[in-house]
């Protein structure tokens, strides 16, 4: 028996070894998990860092020391640190691509529609009148055949994906929906919109090249008065690269909940790309428009410019593209601007 005796204390004095830790030469019971990763190979050892067998056959569960992982969750973090910055930027990059690449989409839906109608871009509205939600403009959304109801517009003839690309991914409206829970376009989808057509270039054609520009001193202005008929003489105007049909409107200042698809009036360009946003041209082309804005992000000021600062080229002079607030030109004005405007 006595033999057997000295093989079980012999068995738990081994046992203590990995159950209880070694420092400064003694042994001492641990009485956490932390501690007992400070577990040495051998007694006197400060430096309890070797995971494994330890010389001698002896097993180590030693890790590291308090300021070891202090050091490396500072690295850590610091890294995350300089990256984040990198792959927000790269993640903006990719959306401002993909929503260029949306515009065009539906630019060429527009032109498509001209070619099969006597190269006239679509109305705004099939009854003529002015646009009044939730019926909205007739390339997103027409009456159904039900009163009081919709269907998909013009867009869903010529472009297969219109709920993959009929919104900027940077998208961020609480909700978009109409009383009876449809989207702009008369669907169910979470589709929301940003892209809304130019109103008064309804009906233009795509053999004439008219210019287009806009002012450069809103704030001369009150925001509800438009500018002159003709700007005064020695203002500039600046041209865009085309006749503008569709521009990425601005979210944040009167259109989180206005669905008509149409760009006119008080409404803006969008800043959320770098300061700017895209527009879709007659001539095919889309690009990046950067608009002069006030200071103040979420307040409409006189300095913003909008729908009511654009002009278009007539003869030899500029003429304002819009009328009074609700009032649209007839179908193709712009492609025989008149000055007599009311
Ligand atoms: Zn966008």
């Amino acid at each position: 028996m006595r033999p057997r005796l000295l093989r079980s204390r012999q068995s738990l004095a081994g046992t203590s070894r990995v159950a209880f830790g070694w420092s400064r030469g003694f042994a001492v019971e641990q009485s956490s998990i932390f501690s007992q990763r400070l577990t040495a190979c051998s007694v006197g050892s400060r430096r309890p860092i070797q995971l494994g067998h330890c010389p001698g056959g002896r097993q180590s569960r030693a890790a590291f020391t308090l300021i070891e992982l202090l050091v490396v969750v500072s690295v850590i973090a610091l890294l995350i640190s300089i990256l984040l910055p990198a792959l927000s930027a790269a993640r903006r990059a990719s959306q401002q691509v993909v929503c260029l690449s949306n515009m065009r989409h539906v630019g060429l839906g527009a032109i498509l529609y001209a070619q099969d109608n006597s190269d006239q871009v679509w109305p705004v509205n099939v009854d003529g009148g002015v646009s009044i939600p939730p019926i909205g403009g007739a390339w997103a959304r027409l009456p159904g055949k039900e009163e009081g109801t919709v269907r998909p517009g013009y867009l869903y003839d010529y472009v297969s994906n219109v709920d993959q690309i009929a919104e900027c991914p940077m998208n961020r409206r609480s909700t978009s929906r109409d009383d009876g829970g449809r989207n702009m376009f008369g669907g169910d989808t979470p589709l929301d919109f940003d892209y809304t057509m130019v109103a008064n270039t309804q009906g233009a054609r795509l053999d004439r090249h008219t210019l287009m520009g806009h002012i450069t001193r809103a704030e001369l202005y009150p925001i509800w008065n438009l500018p002159p008929l003709v700007p005064p003489t020695g203002m500039s105007v600046p041209r865009l690269s085309g006749l503008a049909i569709f521009v990425e409107e601005r979210t944040q200042y009167f259109n989180e909940r206005y669905p008509d698809g149409l760009w006119s009036n008080g409404d803006q360009i969008e800043t959320r790309h770098k300061g700017g946003g895209h527009v879709v041209y007659l001539e095919g082309h889309a690009d990046l428009f950067k608009p002069i804005m006030g200071r103040v992000d979420r307040v409409h000021e006189r300095r913003d410019l909008d729908a009511n600062d654009f002009y278009v080229r007539v003869a030899s002079r500029w003429v304002r593209l819009e009328l009074r607030s609700g009032e649209l030109h007839p179908y193709g004005w712009i492609n025989n601007p008149e000055i007599s405007l009311p």
